[in-house]
C-alpha cells in the first residue's frame, strides 16, 4: 500500500478525458469528465430506443445502453482506448458503470447468467482479449452471475469485410455468430443477458440473439456500454 502510494507519487495518473491528474480517489476518469458522460437512462424504460429498435427484429425481454454514443467526447475516446490501445481497466470500469445501472433498474432481476458478444479468434489473438468479455467482468461486480464466454463463437471471415458493400456485410453478420454444440446445454432455460461494447446498426447483436434462441428455453436481454441508436 505504502509502495504503491510512493508511486502514484511519482507517476500519478492522469483522466483519460482531460488529461488532467487524478486525485486520490478517482480511477481512470475524472470526477468532471465523469459527470458529463451521456447517460441514455434507457434502462429505467421498457420501451427505449435501443429495445424499440431491437423489439422489431428479435424476440428479447429487456434492452438498453447505458450511454449515448456520440461522434466527440471522452466515451468514444474511452472506447477506442479499450477496443484498440490494449487498456482493459477501462473496460472492466465502464462495465461497472453499467452493472450498477442494470442492478438498480430493477428490469435486469431475473437474468440468469452475463454472455459477452464474442470476436473472431484472429481479432482476439491480435488484440489479447475480447472488449465485451472484459466489460461483462465489470458488470458481474454490481450484477453478480456466472460469465459464460464459451457458448456463442464468432468464426473468422474468409474475405475482408471492407470490401463489401454495407448490405453485404449486413447479411454477412447475420450469419455470423454459431453456438458450439458441447456447452449449449448450459444455457438451457437460461434469461441470459447478451453484453456488447456498442450498439449502432443493432445487426451483430440481433444476429446472436437469433444463435441464442435457438437454445431450448432461452429468453434474452440485450445490454451495452453505448448505443448511437436515436429515438
Ligand atoms: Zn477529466
Amino acid at each position: 500500500m505504502i509502495i504503491s502510494d510512493f508511486f502514484d507519487f511519482l507517476y500519478p495518473d492522469c483522466c483519460c478525458g482531460c488529461n488532467k491528474h487524478l486525485g486520490r480517489s478517482e480511477k481512470i476518469i475524472c470526477t468532471d469528465c465523469f459527470l458529463q458522460l451521456p447517460l441514455t437512462f434507457f434502462e429505467k424504460k421498457h420501451l427505449n430506443p435501443v429495445s424499440n429498435e431491437l423489439f422489431a427484429r428479435v424476440p428479447i425481454k429487456e434492452a438498453c445502453a447505458a450511454f449515448h454514443f456520440v461522434k466527440e467526447g471522452t466515451l468514444r475516446k474511452m472506447l477506442h482506448l479499450l477496443k484498440y490501445c490494449g487498456n482493459k481497466n477501462i473496460g472492466i470500469f465502464l462495465g461497472r458503470q453499467l452493472g450498477k445501472i442494470l442492478a438498480n433498474s430493477g428490469n435486469y432481476k431475473t437474468v440468469d447468467c452475463i454472455v459477452p458478444v464474442p470476436i473472431n479468434e484472429k481479432k482476439r489473438k491480435f488484440r489479447g482479449y475480447n472488449q465485451s468479455e472484459i466489460i461483462a467482468m465489470g458488470i458481474c461486480e454490481y450484477l453478480p452471475r456466472p460469465l459464460v464466454c464459451d457458448v456463442l463463437i464468432k468464426p473468422a471471415t474468409s474475405e475482408s469485410q471492407t470490401k463489401k458493400s454495407r448490405y453485404e456485410r449486413y447479411e454477412n453478420l447475420l450469419d455470423g455468430f454459431t453456438c458450439c454444440k458441447s456447452t449449449l446445454a448450459s444455457l438451457e432455460n437460461k434469461h441470459v443477458l447478451l453484453v456488447d461494447d456498442v450498439i449502432t446498426t443493432g445487426a451483430t447483436v440481433e444476429s446472436c440473439v437469433k444463435e441464442l434462441l435457438n437454445i431450448r428455453g432461452v429468453s434474452v436481454s440485450v445490454a451495452a456500454v453505448a448505443s448511437s441508436v436515436l429515438s
